[in-house]
């Protein structure tokens, strides 16, 4: 048995060894939205493998659905990722009928669609509809995010949170800016405490610009990364540096305990990664978002495989 194949059970015997029983949902504070794959961006590390040439779209039927779930259960916060979720058609309209519910409404933006044909408007929209914003920045140096993002993403980045800050963005008694920090390689991420105060001085110093916080997640070996763990001989390796860096005390905070996610074709899964992995919620669920079941989703066992590692490695990635 190899090191891929340890890890695989070695997921749950973990959970087991320090919660007693497997992994559980503990309520659903939040539903995550996946609009879908498609994006301005090829990013090497994308854990969704999104891109400009693919085709899966939340369609109008599945946005009413999702909107009428919200306005059914007590859900405080929307969060809407993809691909880059503001190219999706519904999106606005999912956006505005989530604020008039009352809703939190987070986004998750890779920032250079604001330059992006007709999304010229998208900063002032989110100002408009008290939008918080979670924004993809993998490094606060151009050529660490140009390698990685593509040629331009960097300054693109820079111009958006410049405009972002313009309206109120990241600076004090204003909207909410955070970032995304993840590592360009097969490494996991520094401490987020330590790497914040790097970030702050270097963004506000060389830019002039501020947020409020940063995130550091590790990449998660599935999709675009996985192919490229592949392509440098690393997959058992980069498993390994996860598996021996797990940590208990991340346990409590996992995402997937606390929120439901919704694929962009209305299936529902426990993360965003598990839905990349075409890996469901638990089959005693209905696994529609038009059939959603609050109370058994919010108890229910959760479906976990060796990229979990990913979210408990170090300080967590949640
Ligand atoms: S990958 Fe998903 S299911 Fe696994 S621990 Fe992370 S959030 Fe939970």
């Amino acid at each position: 048995m190899g090191p891929e194949a340890v890890a695989v059970h070695g997921f749950q015997e973990k959970v087991l060894a320090h919660l007693g029983e497997p992994l559980k949902a503990t309520g659903i504070e939040i539903l995550q939205v996946n609009l879908g794959f498609l994006c301005n961006m090829s990013c090497k590390h994308c854990h969704a493998g999104a891109g400009p040439e693919r085709k899966e779209l939340m369609e109008e039927k599945t946005v009413k659905e999702v909107l009428s779930v919200l306005g059914e259960n007590d859900i405080p916060t929307l969060d809407l990722t993809g691909g880059a979720p503001e190219l999706v058609s519904h999106f606005r309209y999912m956006v505005r009928q989530a604020r008039e519910l009352g809703r939190r409404v987070m986004v998750r933006t890779n920032l250079t669609t604001f330059f992006e044909k007709g999304m010229e408007d998208l900063p002032e929209f989110y100002a408009e509809n008290g939008v918080e914003v979670v924004a993809s920045l993998p490094y606060y140096i151009e050529s660490g995010v140009d390698r990685v993002r593509g040629a331009g993403t960097f300054k693109k980045s820079i111009k958006a949170i410049e405009k972002l800050n313009r309206l109120g963005y990241g600076v004090e008694g204003g909207g909410t800016l955070n970032l995304v920090y993840n590592p360009q390689g097969a490494f996991l991420p520094p401490g987020q405490e330590t790497l914040e105060e790097e970030y702050n001085r270097e963004l506000k110093k060389n830019f002039g610009i501020s947020f409020n916080e940063l995130y550091t997640f590790a990449n998660m070996p599935i999709g675009r990364f996985r192919d490229f763990l592949r392509l440098t001989g690393n997959v058992d390796k980069y498993i390994e540096t996860l598996t021996t860096a797990f940590n208990p005390a991340t346990l409590d905070g996992l995402m997937c305990r606390h929120l439901i996610s919704v694929g962009w074709d209305g299936t529902l899964y426990d993360c965003d990664f598990n839905l990349v992995l075409g890996l469901p919620v638990d089959e005693s669920c209905p696994r529609r978002i038009s059939e959603l079941d609050y109370s058994k989703l919010s108890r229910r066992k959760i479906a976990v495989d060796e990229h979990c590692f990913g979210c408990t490695a170090g300080q967590g990635s949640t």
